[in-house]
């Protein structure tokens, strides 16, 4: 049972801040409709039907003037967000009524709510499991359609369906084996049990593998393809983030090396959110600062999943760029030989001697032209795979990854001790613990830190 400070009701303004058409004022618990009685002047809330939206004035009891004209939804549970009962207050989007609309209700018995507390309750609930929780947070930060649709899957239960049926396996086979170990009718118990366990251990390891293998193009339909943009001052690397950005983010100037902070923007390739750093800052003037420059670049690409190397076509090859060809060479790369509109200077002989001819893309970046090549050229390099496997569960979450590599550790060590012959009892242990790890991705044994962490990531008001 919960205990009644996890009961109180409470309230939070759930539209973004600043002036809009109109504002929301939430509030979730036992007394919301009490509270929200105590200050709207209207139809009696408590007679109201269920999901009706109602009109009328929210008035200071004490002073008893009219702060706002409002609607105002009423939810009962169950049948709501939180699985409580939800009263929703739209007001005129002002700053000011909708604070003092808050301010009314934290006075009249609503606790002002944590960030992602309505969500929090949605679980707490029992009306989303904790991945489906966490979904919630994916949806409102999806970067592209296609980030929007897995967030979507995810929050649909797809993801906690997969894990509740390995977990249930996980159960149907630790039955067996008691039954196997309580009920010793055969010779060689302690055989076939093992057998069992070993079977079981072996198909639940290429199942975690599995979802384990979508989780690299699931953190880039999260997080975004990192990509790094590479090239010495002045071949463009601004230039070209402006055009596929399609407006004027970065600083583009004449004077080498005026990119001072590093940007992060995201651009839309084909529903793959992909993150452009412009590396600014990689700056030469003299030898010394190009050995930074190129100390830079190798940072970098060490963090980026892709390297846009861009050359000055009207300039020819020269040492910076080999060194940054070199530096650029273990990494996923596209090469571009941008400033096609001017004249060519650059020996593109010598530029594939050291570079393979279809990872090259040439582009204008003052023109606009090449840029649709080099996104088809991104699409091609990199997310092959992702179409096909579009509709089935992709991990997303670094948490539940990790969780998952936890379970496949778990299962090695199942097989580990049937080989060194361990007693089946022992063996359980391991397979026990896999159990858990599954289950803390839904949410089915969690630890408080753990809640709190992750909703405090939340907006206020979700
Ligand atoms: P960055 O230092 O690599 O970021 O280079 P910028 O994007 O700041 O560009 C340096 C200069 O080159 C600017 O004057 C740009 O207008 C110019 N520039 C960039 N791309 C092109 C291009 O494709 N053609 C021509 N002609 N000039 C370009
Ligand atoms: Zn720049």
């Amino acid at each position: 049972l919960e205990t009644a400070t996890e009961l109180d009701t409470i309230a939070a303004i759930s539209t973004p801040p600043g002036e809009g058409g109109i504002s929301i004022v939430r509030i979730s618990g036992n007394e919301a409709l009490d509270v929200a009685s105590r200050i709207f002047k209207g139809k009696d809330l408590h007679k109201v039907k269920s999901h009706t939206i109602n009109y009328g004035h929210i008035v200071d009891p004490k002073t008893g003037s009219t702060v706002d004209e409002v609607m105002v939804s009423v939810m009962l549970a169950p049948k709501t967000y939180t699985c409580e009962d939800v009263v929703e207050i739209n007001c005129h989007g002002g700053i000011v009524p909708t604070n003092d609309i808050l301010q009314l209700l934290l006075s009249h018995g609503a606790r002002m709510a944590k960030p992602g507390e309505f969500t929090e309750r949605a679980f707490l609930n029992g009306r989303v499991d904790l991945s489906q929780a966490e979904a919630v947070m994916d949806l409102i930060r999806a970067k592209t359609d296609r980030s929007m649709k897995v967030a979507l899957n995810q929050l649909d239960g797809d993801l906690s369906h997969l894990i509740k049926r390995l977990r249930q396996d996980i159960l149907d086979v630790l039955a067996q084996v008691e039954v196997n170990i309580d009920y010793p009718e055969y010779d060689d118990v302690e055989t076939m049990t093992s057998k069992l366990l070993r079977e079981k251990a072996i198909e639940l390891k290429a199942q975690i593998k599995q979802l384990l293998l979508t989780a690299q193009e699931g953190k880039i339909l999260r997080d975004g393809l990192a990509t790094a943009i590479v090239g010495h001052p002045n071949v463009g690397k601004s230039s070209l983030l402006n055009r596929m950005l399609h407006e004027d983010k970065a600083i583009v100037t004449d004077v080498a090396g005026t990119t001072r902070d590093v940007l992060e923007e995201y651009v839309n390739v084909r529903g793959v959110p992909l993150k452009l750093v412009d590396t600014a800052g990689i700056r030469e003037t003299n030898d010394k600062v190009e050995k930074i420059g190129v100390e830079r670049s190798r940072k970098a690409l060490q963090t980026a999943d892709l390297v846009l190397l861009v050359l000055d076509s009207s300039q020819p090859l020269s040492d910076e760029d080999q060194q940054l060809i070199q530096a650029t060479d273990e990494a996923k790369r596209i090469i571009i030989l941008n400033k096609t509109d001017l004249p060519m200077a650059l020996d593109t002989d010598e530029l594939f001697n050291s570079v393979s001819e279809d990872e090259v893309i040439r582009t204008s970046a003052t023109k606009g032209a090449g840029l649709d090549d080099l996104k088809e050229k991104i699409a091609k390099l990199f997310f092959g795979g992702i179409e096909s496997s579009q509709n089935n569960v992709i991990v997303t979450n670094a948490r539940h990854i990790g969780l998952l590599n936890q379970a496949q550790g778990a299962l090695d060590a199942v097989l580990q001790g049937l080989d060194d012959g361990m007693p089946v009892d022992l063996v359980q242990i391991d397979m026990t613990r896999c159990w858990e790890f599954l289950g803390e991705i839904t949410g089915d044994s969690y630890q408080d830190e753990l809640l709190d962490q992750l909703f405090s990531q939340f907006c206020l008001g979700k």
